[in-house]
């Protein structure tokens, strides 16, 4: 059984001294002056919640990528300069990116006040990510432009989900691209070993797409488990079980491709193998479906947006909010 929260108490400390903003020079000089151990935060109470404005049964915008390219030729395709102004946004609205998996694990331990985001990047495009023959993310790809953008915030972690079919970022990998990811918390996920429709594929077919898949992550990546996946076309198999589990694989939750904020984990409306996704775009045809404008929303008075309350121990939300799912009813604090 996998406890939801269980992430350590200095974490939160941490965490909780960023949130409060207290600058590093008020710290006195002298060894005796500092802080006792004991200036732990005290967990949340209904006036601190209120006063984080928390809600964390409120909506998570997963953010869908494809492509960063100069010239996109698609809705689905972005430019570098679009997406830096997209993480420099979200870090300036104090959104903190988390992963796929830990959104379905409930790890969302995040300073009071903030809201996470997740980043998800389909299909194993070298501009998403691409090593250097030293080593290092290339210039311009998306998790360059990521780690770049989190250096200049520190709270914005360089996090984002990855979903790769065979032969990612460009084919001629040995694995090195996937190992550099997983050793730098980023998440590998499942989008099939051939970007199989799942829908209109035979039942075999749709088994030995995500058993073959997940087969060549964990052979890139020994000791990896990928927990997650992206239905290709956002499409689930006629049988949708079969999305998550199935002879050789076994899996938490599933993306989908369209179109809006997804519930909060500990919300009743939270879909493991249904999760929402909202397409990267700001201008264009179906810019209503979009980033810039799901972002407005959740923005907004009335967005519903998921926000922490600081202490991973509780889910605090307001009362007029239906009550939590029952997997989380007992760290449920109503204000
Ligand atoms: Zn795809």
């Amino acid at each position: 059984m996998r406890s939801p929260f269980r992430l350590g108490i200095g974490f939160v400390a941490v965490l909780t001294a960023v949130a409060c903003g207290v600058p590093a020079s008020t710290a006195p000089p002298t060894e005796t002056a500092r802080p006792e151990p004991a200036a732990l935060p005290a967990r949340v109470t209904a006036a601190s919640a209120r006063q984080a404005g928390s809600d964390e049964l409120g909506r998570i915008p997963v953010l869908m990528y494809h492509r960063i390219v100069d010239r996109p030729k698609s809705v689905y395709d972005r430019t570098p300069a679009d997406f830096t102004a997209e993480l420099e946004r979200l870090a300036a609205e104090d959104y903190v990116p988390v992963t796929t998996a830990d959104l379905l694990a409930r790890r969302l331990d995040l300073p009071a006040g903030t809201h996470p985001v997740v980043l998800t990047f389909d299909d194993g495009d070298p501009s998403a990510f691409a090593l250097t023959p030293q080593g290092q993310p290339a210039a311009g790809t998306a998790v360059r432009i990521l780690l770049d953008v989190a250096a200049a915030h520190p709270r914005f972690r360089p996090v984002a989900s990855l979903y790769v079919n065979e032969n990612p970022f460009g084919g001629s990998d040995d694995g090195r691209a996937l190992r550099w990811l997983a050793e730098h918390h980023f998440e590998i996920g499942n989008h099939t070993r051939r970007h199989t429709n799942l829908r209109s594929a035979p039942e075999g077919a749709v088994t030995s797409a995500i058993a073959e898949e997940d087969a060549l992550i964990r052979q890139s990546v020994p000791g990896y488990r990928p927990t997650t996946l992206a239905l290709p076309y956002g499409a689930h198999p006629r049988r949708e079980e079969l999305a998550l589990h199935g002879p050789g694989y076994s899996y938490d939750g599933a993306l989908l491709v369209g179109a809006g904020p997804a519930p909060s984990p500990c919300s009743r409306e939270f879909e493991p193998g249904s999760i929402p996704r909202i397409r990267s775009q700001s201008t264009g045809p179906e810019a209503q479906y979009g980033s810039a404008h799901w972002l407005d929303v959740l923005a907004s008075p009335k967005g519903r947006r998921y926000t922490s309350d600081g202490d991973p121990a509780t889910v605090s939300y307001p009362r007029s909010e239906e009550a939590p799912a029952p997997a989380c009813a007992s760290a449920g604090l109503a204000y």
